[in-house]
C-alpha cells in the first residue's frame, strides 16, 4: 500500500509489521494467516535477503558433506512439521516481504520505522522479532574477526562463508572457540567433514556452569552437569575432537595475506589453524528500542501476551524477556521452540485479544550431533539426579528444586519417552527421595 504523506515523503502503511525475518517471523506469519489477516495488511522487514528459515539447520544439515540442506528446503515452518513458507507462499497470501533491508530507527510514539534505504513504513501493531547478534572477539579485546578464515555462525551468509572455508581446508586444522551450543554443534559438523578439530573454552566442561557470569546480571548456569558434559566430551574425543579447557584465545598469528595461521591461548600454547569458528555467545538486538521500551535481562520486557511497555508493540523470540509461569519469573530464552511458540502466542493475542490468555510455556531445548540427540524441558536449578546407563547411550537427569521436579534431560530417548519427561516436568510433581528417583529413572516420568 503506497500513500503520499503531505505530498512529500512516501510512506508505506501496514496494519501489522514484523520487524525481523527469522524463525519467530516465519511462525508469526503462518499464525497471522490462520487468524485471518487480509492481503496487504502484513509486512515483514528483514535484513536478510531470504524469506524466514529454520536457523538451527545452519549448524547441522547445512554443514553436512553429503546432500547438505539448502534453501528452499528449510524455510519456516518445516521445523515444527508445518507448512513450508516459500517466497511464493507470502505472495499468495498478500504478505509483503521487504528483504535485504535493515531498519535503522523506530519511533514507537509515531508508529513508524525508517529503513536504511530511506523508506518510512508505518504500522498499527509492531511485532519485534529482531533476534540476536553473535558476540565478536573484538568485544573481548581480541582483533582478527575480519580475516577470511575466521567464521561466526548466526545467519545464512555466515553459514555460506563457513562452508567455503571448510571446503578449502579439507583434512586441515580447525580451532573452535567457545564450548556452548555453537561450539559443540560446529565441532561435530567439522569432524564429520574430516577436519581436525580442537575446541577451546574457558570452563571445566562444555555447556556447563559458566565461569564468568559476565554477560548479564544474573548467573548463567548452562545446561549440562559435569557428568552429562563428560559423556559428550568422551564421545567427541572418540570422533577425534580435542578439547583445550580452562583457557581463552588471546591473539591470532596471520600470514602475509591476512589469513589466520595459528591461535595463541592465554595458557601460552599455540594451535595451528586453517579455520577458526567463534561461538562465544549472543546479544539480543534491542538497540532500536533503548529509551523507548522497558528492557529486562538483556531483552525487551513483555507481559504474558508478549506485549511490551507500549500497547501497540509486541516482542517475541530471542529478544523477548517474558514471564515464565512455571518458574514464576521473567526469563529470556535463546532457543527455537520458544521463538516459534512465543510468536504464535503474540499473534493470537493481537488478533483475538479477548480469547487469548497468558503465555504458559514449558521451556524446551534440544540438540542433535553425530548420532546423538537430546531434549531438555523445564529449568536446570536445584539438585540434579542422574539416571540410566551412561554407557548404553540412553540416560538423563532430573532437576529437583524445593521438593519438586522442575527439569528433565534425556539423551537417546524415544518419542514416547520425550513426551513423558515433558509432561512430568510440566506437572512439577513432588519428589521426596532423590535416591529412589534416580533408581526409577525414566519410569518415574513414564508412570506419572
Ligand atoms: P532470529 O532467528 O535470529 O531472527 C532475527 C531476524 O531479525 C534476522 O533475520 C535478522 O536479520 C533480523 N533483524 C535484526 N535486526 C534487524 C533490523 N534492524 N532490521 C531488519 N532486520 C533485522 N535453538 C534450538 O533450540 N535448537 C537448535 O538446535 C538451535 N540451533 C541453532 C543453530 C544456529 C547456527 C543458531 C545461530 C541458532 C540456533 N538455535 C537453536 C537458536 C535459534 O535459532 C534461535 O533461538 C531462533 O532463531 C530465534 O528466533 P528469532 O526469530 O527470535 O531470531
Ligand atoms: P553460548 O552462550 O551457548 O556459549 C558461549 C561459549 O563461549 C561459552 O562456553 C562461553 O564461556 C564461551 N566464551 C565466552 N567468551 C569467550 C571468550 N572470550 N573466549 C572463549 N570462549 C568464550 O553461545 P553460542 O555462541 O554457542 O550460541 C549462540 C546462540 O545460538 C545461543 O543463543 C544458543 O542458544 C543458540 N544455539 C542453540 C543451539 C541449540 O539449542 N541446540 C545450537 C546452536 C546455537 P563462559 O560461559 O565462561 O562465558
Amino acid at each position: 500500500m503506497l500513500m503520499s504523506a503531505n505530498g512529500a515523503d512516501l510512506v508505506r502503511a501496514f496494519v501489522y509489521v514484523i520487524l525481523g525475518g527469522g524463525v519467530a517471523a516465519g511462525y508469526a506469519a503462518l499464525e497471522f494467516t490462520r487468524k485471518g489477516v487480509s492481503p496487504g495488511e502484513l509486512c515483514i522487514i528483514s535484513e536478510e535477503p531470504v524469506a524466514p528459515y529454520e536457523r538451527p539447520a545452519l549448524s547441522k544439515g547445512f554443514l553436512l558433506p553429503e546432500s547438505p540442506a539448502r534453501l528452499p528446503s528449510f524455510h519456516t515452518c518445516v521445523g515444527a512439521n508445518e507448512e513450508r513458507l516459500t517466497p511464493k507462499w507470502y505472495k499468495e497470501h498478500g504478505i509483503e516481504l521487504v528483504l535485504g533491508t535493515r531498519v535503522k530507527s523506530v519511533d514507537v510514539r509515531r508508529k513508524k520505522l525508517l529503513t536504511a534505504t530511506g523508506e518510512t513504513i508505518s504500522y498499527k501493531i509492531l511485532l519485534i522479532a529482531t533476534g540476536a547478534r553473535a558476540l565478536k572477539l573484538e568485544e573481548f579485546g581480541v582483533d582478527g574477526s575480519e580475516a577470511e578464515n575466521v567464521c561466526y555462525l548466526r545467519d545464512l551468509a555466515d553459514a555460506n562463508g563457513l562452508v567455503n572455508v571448510m571446503q578449502s581446508c579439507s583434512s586441515g586444522n580447525a580451532v573452535v572457540i567457545g564450548g556452548g551450543y555453537i561450539g559443540m554443534e560446529c565441532a561435530a559438523s567439522l569432524a564429520i567433514n574430516k577436519i581436525n578439530v580442537t575446541l577451546v573454552f574457558p570452563e571445566v566442561h562444555c555447556i556447563c556452569l559458566s565461569k564468568s557470569y559476565s554477560f548479564f546480571d544474573e548467573a548463567v548456569a548452562r545446561l549440562f552437569t559435569p557428568k552429562i558434559a563428560s559423556y559428550y566430551e568422551e564421545y567427541y574425543q572418540s570422533k577425534g575432537v580435542k578439547f583445550v579447557k580452562g583457557t581463552v584465545l588471546t591473539s591470532f598469528e596471520f600470514d602475509s595475506s591476512g589469513k589466520v595461521m595459528a591461535v595463541n591461548l592465554r595458557d601460552g600454547s599455540q594451535l595451528p589453524a586453517d579455520l577458526v569458528v567463534v561461538g562465544i555467545g549472543i546479544r539480543p538486538n534491542t538497540s532500536l528500542f533503548e529509551g523507548q521500551l522497558t528492557l529486562e535481562k538483556g531483552g525487551i520486557k513483555v507481559n504474558g501476551k508478549m506485549q511490551t511497555s507500549n500497547d501497540s508493540v509486541y516482542a517475541v523470540g530471542d529478544v523477548a524477556a517474558f514471564p515464565v509461569k512455571l518458574f514464576g519469573e521473567t526469563r529470556r530464552l535463546e532457543h527455537v521452540d520458544s521463538a516459534r511458540k512465543s510468536a504464535k502466542h503474540a499473534v493470537a493475542a493481537i488478533m483475538e485479544p479477548k480469547k487469548s490468555g497468558e503465555f504458559d510455556y514449558l521451556p524446551f531445548f534440544y540438540s542433535r550431533v553425530f548420532g546423538l540427540s537430546w531434549q531438555f524441558y523445564g529449568d536446570n536449578v536445584g539438585e540434579a539426579v542422574h539416571f540410566g546407563d551412561y554407557s548404553s547411550g540412553t540416560f538423563g537427569a532430573y532437576w529437583i528444586s524445593k521438593g519438586h521436579l522442575v527439569g528433565s534431560f534425556l539423551e537417546g530417548g524415544t518419542k514416547e519417552e520425550y513426551e513423558a519427561i515433558a509432561k512430568a516436568t510440566s506437572l512439577k510433581p513432588p519428589v521426596e527421595d532423590l535416591a529412589e528417583l534416580g533408581q526409577q529413572g525414566l519410569n518415574f516420568a513414564l508412570t506419572i
